[in-house]
Parts: structure tokens; C-alpha cells; sequence
């Protein structure tokens, strides 16, 4: 049996069974990212003993019957959640050797039930990126082919998840970093409503938008992810009070159901924006005849506001970031530069040492857009176009259920296309921004195979913490199109 081929469903199954070991399937991915992650680079810290001890327990506790969903589950981590006694570097030169003193939640929550953390995934600095370029140590590449981008920011996880080193992945999403990564590498990915999974813990991008989440092989899987990461933190002040329903239901909903009665969306906007890959569009119409099919009621719906996302989401998130990444000052965190004689130059040294380009960029473009004078011009505005987008989306969900578009208008660049040109960089995430401002959910399901032999993701979205949409949309779409291919053997 090719163990790295199962998904989490399926390990769970042969795990409970005992008919395979958490030890055997743990080996299985190490072995491949022994063999492979020289090529993809999907991680930044594998530590073989550490999953191998943890699988141990896991077995150990499989043995005694008290298994629970992840227990003996090989997992990955984008390198920005913090994990106690683990190297934690959200990819930049200034965490180069950060050891977090305490797991995040969402990481306890694995750990409560004996998962096995097999790894930190690679990423954009600080998750700033769309592409996994801006990981100060090294670019991840497609599994699809190694000569394209796997997307970003969290490019490690998932392309950890399509190389099979790992059984599922977490990413984080301020503005479509698990959707589109996902997109591009033939996987599954959920950003879950603002405020569904806790952020306590993961290293703050732009808090008012970042969103921890799954990526798996299938959407089975990111419902059982869902469900173990979820719920409400006390230690977040932004999760949700919100009850957690047991996600799996919507998978079960439409095997009694299928789709009949709901009702989804297509902005007008988004079908006439510049600069959409022909075969993103027809990925696209097809996708839609396969949820037509399914008994899904389609109409066209209108966000009138989506040309001003980019624009927004590049001045609020940045706003947010340069006050964020403020403590990585050399002194609260951060590596320190030695070579100063004042605190001023110690300062400059260090952030321009430890900070890449991309990174610089939006901690100059937040602060002046910050600074007072420019306040009202810059954040204020795009507060308000904010605003106006949130109330674009309450007013299509008057109308429809969930919302449909591609997770990005083309499919996975080469690697080098756009690093030198940060505007076409921005434009590409076009699909994805809205759903962060707006703090609604989205998923990207495989919906296609480009002639270039690279996937293509669909995105839905749905109301406020109504996940459960996704998931049975998610599913019916999956079964609908059938078995994604795999990528090609590395
Ligand atoms: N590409 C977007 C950015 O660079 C989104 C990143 C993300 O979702 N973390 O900010």
C-alpha cells in the first residue's frame, strides 16, 4: 500500500482498524520528503526524531482505544504558527532562530489529540506574498512543475499537501494565502470566517483579516480539519462565541440532498475584470454546468464595489502590518544587529538586515499611509471602501447562498514571472481580497487542469460563519468532477 497516497479519511479508517501504524505512516512521508524536499523545498524544519516520537504516542494511544479524529495524522504547519520548543520564522532572517516559548491554539488543539506535527511549511515572509518567492531562505516550487510558483503565502503547506508529505496542512489567509496556493497546486484549501479558528498564537500579519485554515486532498478532510481547529479561544479576542457544528454534516447533507435548493452567484464584476486566463474561464463555465447539473440555481449577482478591493486591501493590510511587525525591533524581537553605536542605527541595521525587500515595502507603505496628515486619505478612505464592500456581499447573500469565481485568473506562474514587479503581483490575488474584507468564508476546490498541465482552483463563498455551505457544495462539486488527477510522480 502507498501510505502517502491516503487521505486524512482514509488513514483515520486504517489507523482505527490497526491495520496501519501512526509509525508506518509517518516513515512513509518522512521518507518522501527525504527523498523529494530537496526539489520542492516545502519546508523550512522537519525534525524526524520529534514526528517519529510523536507517532510512537500516538500508537500508544491507538493501542489502548482512545484514538480521537487527527490522532497519529501527519501534519504540516506553516512556519507561522508558534510551536513551543520548535523553530518558528515566518520565513524572515529576523526569526531565523526564534523559539516560541508556548504552542499557538490551533497547534494545542493538534496536539490534544496526539496528531503528529511533521513539519514547518515554507511561506512569504510574515505571510506577505503570493507566490512563497518572499521566504527569506528559499523559493517552493510547484509539485506540478518544479518551474512554476506554488503560490503563496502559504506555498510550503501546500505544496506539502500535493507532493504527499504530509496527510493535511495548515495555512493562514489574510487576503487568499490558503485559497490560492491550494488553487495552484491541485488541492483543497478553506479560509474560515473571521473570528471561526483562533489566531492566539499565530504570528499577526493583518489582524483584522488573517484567517487560520486548512489544506488538504479533499474537502472531506478539510471538514474533519475544520472541526478540530474551530471553535472559540478565549486567549483571541477576535474568535467568535460561535457555536461549532460538526462539519461533516454538510457531506452528509448532500449525500441525502444533493444541491437542490440552493441558490449561487456570479458577480458581474468579476467575469468582465482584464487580464483573466482564457482556460480560467473556461474552468470556470464548466464548473458552472457541473453545479447547474448538481440542481444548483444559478443567477447573476452584482459586488460593485470589487474594482477598489486591491486597492483597499494594499493600504489596510500594510497599515496594519507596520504596526504589527513594530516589535521586531532587535530589542523585544528579533535578531539583533551588533554592528551599532546608538540604538537609531542599531534599528536601522537590524530591520534592514532582517526584513526582506517585500517586507520593507509594506512597513513603509503602512506607516505613511498611517501618518498623521495622510490618515484620512489613505486608511480612512480605505476603510470605508472596506465598508462598502462588506455591505456588497450582505446584499448579495439576500439573494443567493453561496458565491462563486476563480481563486485567481491564471494558473501558477513561472517562478520569477512578476517577483520584480509587486502591482502585477497584487493584481492576481483580485478573487480572493474581497472574502478577508468582507470576513466571510471561501474554499478553493480542483476544478481543472490547465493545457500546461497545472491546476486550477473555483472559489465559493458563503455568509458569516456558514462553512457548512462549502463543505456540501465543496463535496458535490468534488464528486461531480470526479477523481482530480494526481500531480506527476517527482
Ligand atoms: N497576497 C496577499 C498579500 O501579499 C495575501 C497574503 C495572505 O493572504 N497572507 O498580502
Amino acid at each position: 500500500m502507498n501510505l502517502h497516497t491516503l487521505t486524512i479519511a482514509q488513514a483515520k479508517d486504517l489507523l482505527d482498524k490497526k491495520e496501519i501504524s501512526s509509525v508506518e505512516l509517518t516513515r512513509a512521508f518522512l521518507d518522501r520528503i527525504d527523498k523529494y524536499d530537496n526539489t520542492i523545498s516545502a519546508f523550512i524544519t522537519v525534525d524526524r526524531d520529534l514526528a517519529l516520537e510523536q507517532a510512537q504516542q500516538a500508537d500508544r494511544i491507538i493501542a489502548k482505544g482512545e484514538n480521537q479524529a487527527f490522532t497519529g495524522i501527519p501534519v504540516a504547519l506553516k512556519d507561522v504558527l508558534c510551536t513551543k520548543g520548535v523553530k518558528t520564522t515566518c520565513a524572515s532572517k529576523i526569526l531565523e532562530n526564534f523559539v516560541p516559548q508556548y504552542d499557538a491554539t490551533v497547534v494545542e488543539k493538534f496536539k490534544a489529540q496526539d496528531a503528529v506535527l511533521i513539519g514547518k511549511a515554507n511561506m512569504d515572509e510574515f505571510a506577505m506574498g503570493s507566490s512563497t518567492e518572499n521566504s527569506a531562505f528559499f523559493v517552493t516550487r510547484n509539485p506540478w512543475n518544479t518551474d512554476y510558483v506554488p503560490g503563496g503565502s502559504s506555498g510550503g503547506s501546500a505544496a506539502a499537501v500535493a507532493a504527499r508529505f504530509c496527510s493535511g496542512a495548515v495555512g493562514t489567509d489574510t487576503g487568499g494565502s490558503i485559497r490560492q496556493p491550494a488553487s495552484h497546486c491541485g488541492v483543497v484549501g478553506l479560509k474560515p470566517t473571521y473570528g471561526r479558528v483562533s489566531r492566539f498564537g499565530v504570528v499577526a500579519y493583518a489582524s483584522s483579516l488573517d484567517q487560520v485554515g486548512p489544506i488538504t486532498r479533499d474537502v472531506t478532510d478539510t471538514a474533519m480539519m475544520l472541526n478540530l481547529m474551530g471553535g472559540h479561544d478565549p486567549k483571541d479576542s477576535t474568535s467568535a462565541p460561535e457555536p461549532m457544528p460538526d462539519f461533516l454534516k454538510g457531506i452528509a447533507l448532500f449525500k441525502e440532498q444533493g444541491l437542490s435548493g440552493m441558490t449561487a452567484g456570479i458577480p458581474k464584476e468579476f467575469l468582465s475584470l482584464e487580464g483573466i486566463d482564457p482556460e480560467v474561464k473556461t474552468m470556470f463555465e464548466n464548473a458552472r454546468k457541473t453545479l447547474e447539473g448538481l440542481g444548483v440555481d444559478i443567477k447573476e449577482i452584482s459586488l460593485p464595489h470589487t474594482n477598489y478591493a486591491v486597492a483597499a486591501y494594499y493600504i489596510i493590510a500594510p497599515c496594519e502590518a507596520s504596526a504589527n511587525l513594530a516589535r521586531f525591533d532587535g530589542v523585544r524581537y528579533g535578531v539583533r544587529d551588533m554592528d551599532a553605536n546608538d540604538i537609531m542605527e542599531m534599528y536601522k541595521k537590524t530591520k534592514s538586515k532582517g526584513f526582506g525587500l517585500e517586507v520593507q515595502r509594506r512597513i513603509i507603505i503602512g506607516t505613511y499611509s498611517l501618518s498623521s496628515g495622510y490618515y484620512d486619505a489613505y486608511y480612512g478612505r480605505a476603510s470605508q471602501v472596506r465598508a462598502l464592500i462588506m455591505d456588497d456581499f450582505k446584499r448579495a447573500f439576500e439573494s443567493c447562498d453561496i458565491i462563486l469565481s476563480p481563486v485567481a485568473p491564471t494558473p501558477a506562474f513561472k517562478i520569477g514571472e512578476k517577483i520584480e514587479d509587486p502591482l502585477t503581483m497584487y493584481l492576481s490575488d483580485i478573487f480572493t481580497l474581497s472574502c478577508n474584507l468582507a470576513g466571510v468564508p471561501g474554499i478553493s476546490v480542483p476544478a481543472g487542469i490547465s493545457s500546461t498541465g497545472l491546476p486550477m482552483g473555483l472559489q465559493m463563498m458563503a455568509r458569516h460563519f456558514d462553512e457548512m455551505s462549502l463543505i456540501r457544495a465543496g463535496y458535490g462539486f468534488e464528486q461531480a468532477v470526479g477523481k482530480h488527477p494526481d500531480p506527476p510522480e517527482l
